[in-house]
């Protein structure tokens, strides 16, 4: 039994058996081998692993994602079949006598960066494909292959940091916890687990050598505690508490249907936060009254290219479906800074959170943003939808949005498509933004203050950097102030505020929030109830 502690980002508990994944980009070390023959063999074993992988890949995205987005594994499996990938991987290991993980990580980063360096936006995309299959090649090699981003049977998840992109890409009905060596609580990998009602502790000084895949574990998200290897004491004293977490949800339950109304009888609208599709069925369960942020970037992670109009289309549709007539605020899309995903090519940069991201790439990338914005209104027809725009500093800004959005709306007027104009907001997490919010009142429909990049730019406080974790503050007066300001400036204009940032769901705080006129809070579908107990076992004014 070895027991380690780490920072919560979900409260809840968890046991089960453990995925571990180990990342092999920065794994890789070069060896001499005698027998650079023997080491070919074992290369082509490896290919023959990886391509039966593939094929399994293919099989299960055929089945529940259709044959055009499983495709991408077929094109993985040829690539593994290419003759100038393999013979180059043959020539290192015969001339250098090198070990086969080297000469697939050294053959891999130059075949990517050769499709990198490609004017055909098509084969510029392959340049992601080369790394994949380089890296579950080198994993088949290094026997770390069976953890495929998430196992077959619900497990605990324990890697050294997981990125965004990587998070998406899991089957969420798997997973029964998280537990990282890195990452900052602010990150999107703990936004993503708080969504998904998911266990999760980062910052675990864990060393995942010492731990192997089915190995039994425990998450303790209420303790900030893993324990590897329970005794029987602890794993019958843990089924006895995640009974009892169970039943407690199980009473929140009774909220269903109630309103969000305070003893003193001031209401407030509760709406949750999303990242996928797949994620409206958390929001029904747990009785939001619509969606308050739909981080559309997600629709462009783990994949290889740009998602098309039609795709974005159906996906907005879905989720406006679903939701059958609820309000859906969904965000144009905020990549950039965490959220990289390599057919961007957003290049490399000094301070990428202050850097080329969201609103300023759609202002610069106007066809990557009319895509969006001609799928966003012709969905609008399914539903009730609001679009969003994230990282607003300016009244410009605003205006330039509008032009491109008449330009939009032209077009699909010449073409005859039909749409109805959603109210259109704006976020509120820049401090330029706080201090001109009441120029902006007079442009837009709505508010919504995205507190977890308000604190980052007011506090000076970079949210990925795990090490200044005990300096993020968001209960910051600056940040209060900024909160009480910008709701003042949305009312003075007879507009609404709300929150979707993560402390919208600090219940310390609901009180407060109540206090300055806070319309709306928006937080994970899993505090959604947890959140209407409090507003309704309160009172604003005493
Ligand atoms: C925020 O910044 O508070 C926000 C809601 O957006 P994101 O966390 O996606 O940056
Ligand atoms: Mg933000």
């Amino acid at each position: 039994m070895k027991k380690y502690t780490g920072k919560s980002v979900y409260k809840g508990i968890a046991m089960g058996p453990l995925s571990v994944l180990k990342k092999t980009d920065d794994q890789v070390k070069r060896s001499k081998i005698e027998d650079p023959e023997a080491e070919i063999v074992r290369v082509t074993d490896a290919i023959g692993a990886s391509k039966a992988q593939l094929q399994k890949l293919y099989d299960k995205a055929l089945k529940e994602v259709g044959e055009a987005n499983a495709a991408i594994f077929e094109v993985h499996q040829m690539m593994l079949e290419d003759d100038d990938y393999l013979d180059a991987i043959h020539n290192m290991i015969r001339t250098e006598n090198v070990n086969g993980e080297y000469a697939v990580a050294v053959t891999g980063d130059n075949f990517s960066e050769m499709f990198a360096n490609m004017d055909d936006d098509y084969m510029k995309a392959r340049s992601a494909d080369v790394k994949d299959i380089s890296n579950r090649l080198i994993r088949n090699l290094n026997g770390s292959a069976d953890a495929d981003m998430g196992s077959d049977v619900p497990s605990i998840i324990v890697a050294d940091d997981l990125s965004p992109s990587e998070t998406v890409q899991m089957d969420k009905s798997k997973i029964l916890a998280f537990v990282t060596v890195h990452g900052s609580t602010n990150s999107h990998t703990a936004i993503l687990a708080r969504m998904m009602n998911i266990p999760a502790l980062i910052g675990v000084p864990m060393n995942l050598d010492e731990l192997s895949n089915g190995m039994l574990a425990v998450v303790d998200g209420f303790k900030s505690e893993v324990t590897f290897e329970p005794d029987e004491a602890m794993q019958t004293e843990t089924e006895k508490r995640i009974k009892e977490e169970r039943e407690k949800l199980e009473l929140l339950q009774n909220l269903k249907g109630q309103e969000n109304r305070t003893l003193d009888g001031k209401t407030i609208n509760i709406y949750a936060n999303i990242g996928s599709v797949g994620d409206v069925g958390y929001v029904l369960e747990n009785d939001a009254g619509g969606i308050g942020l739909f981080r559309s970037e997600f629709l462009y992670l783990g994949r290889d290219n740009f998602p098309t109009e039609e795709e974005q289309y159906q996906a907005y549709r879905q989720v406006l479906q679903n939701m059958a007539g609820k309000k859906v605020i969904i965000r144009t899309l905020d990549l950039g800074a965490d959220k990289q995903v390599d057919y961007f090519n957003l290049g490399n940069e000094e301070n990428p959170a202050m850097g080329y991201r969201a609103i300023r790439i759609c202002l610069t990338r106007t066809e990557i943003f009319k895509t969006q914005l001609r799928a966003l209104l012709r969905a609008s027809a399914s539903g009730n939808l609001a679009i969003m725009y994230p990282m607003i500093t300016s009244v410009d800004e605003v205006k330039k949005i509008y032009e491109i959005v008449d330009e939009v709306r032209a077009e699909l007027d010449e073409a005859q498509v039909a749409y109805q104009m959603p109210e259109q907001g704006i976020m509120i997490e820049t401090p330029a933004a706080v201090m001109v919010s009441d120029e902006l009142a007079q442009l837009v429909d709505f508010f919504s203050i995205g507190t977890n990049d308000l604190t980052q730019y007011t506090l000076a406080i970079d949210r990925q950097n795990e090490k200044l974790d005990s300096f993020y503050n968001p209960h910051h007066k600056a940040i209060l102030r900024m909160i009480k300001m910008v709701v003042d400036s949305a009312h003075a204009a007879g507009k609404w505020a709300g929150i979707c940032g993560e402390l919208g769901a600090d219940l310390e705080l609901t009180k407060e929030f109540l206090q300055m006129g806070i319309d709306e809070l928006s937080v994970a579908p899993s505090m959604v109830l947890r959140l209407r107990q409090r507003v309704r076992e309160m009172k604003v004014f005493e």
